[in-house]
């Protein structure tokens, strides 16, 4: 894929409540406006990368580009999970990510179980395959390196 690595930057807004934090797999979502400017070499399916909220740590991370229920599939998503405990939610702020590699395509699964355990793959394959230098570098590129202003959060979050 061309256009990768990819960096992209946006709020987060509420998903379709599909229940990925019951699985213990909360994903963090970004808005339309963000998943408009993806390169159209940049399909459906798995990818690892970089990612940070706000002006925090930045933390490994697995993507699930899907199409959107919400525009009766004709418009894709673009679901982050951080490799990291949170303690609380971050909806409204700032999520910058590096996309950096690609894991496999969308596919369905028969049974929750067997979807979690997928996921549990696609996290371990991410983790492994960031510690390559070539991935580690791009920690350190001048994207995350941007500060994002608190007045900006303070706007996004209404107060
Ligand atoms: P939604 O359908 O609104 O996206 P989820 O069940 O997918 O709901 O939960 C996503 C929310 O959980 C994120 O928007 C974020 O605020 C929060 N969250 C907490 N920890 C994480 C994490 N490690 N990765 C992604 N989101 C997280
Ligand atoms: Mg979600």
């Amino acid at each position: 894929m061309r256009s990768l690595p990819f960096f992209c930057r946006g709020p987060v807004v509420r998903g379709f409540g599909r229940g990925s934090k019951d699985l213990g797999i909360p994903t963090a979502n970004f808005p339309e406006s963000v998943v408009d400017k993806l390169p159209a070499d940049i399909g459906t399916g798995i990818y690892y990368g970089w990612a940070r909220v706000n002006n925090g740590d930045i933390h490994k991370m697995v993507m699930s580009i899907g199409w959107n229920p919400y525009y009766k599939n004709t418009k894709k998503s673009m679901e982050t999970h951080l490799i990291h405990k949170f303690k609380e939610d971050f909806y409204g702020q700032t999520l910058s990510v590096a996309m950096v590699g690609y894991i496999r395509p969308e596919r369905g699964f028969s049974s929750v179980e067997e979807l979690i355990a997928a996921i549990h793959s696609d996290i371990e394959e991410a983790k492994r395959k960031l510690d390559l230098p070539e991935h580690m570098k791009l920690k350190e590129d001048k994207f995350f390196r941007t500060s994002i202003s608190t007045a900006n959060h303070q706007i996004m979050n209404g107060h």
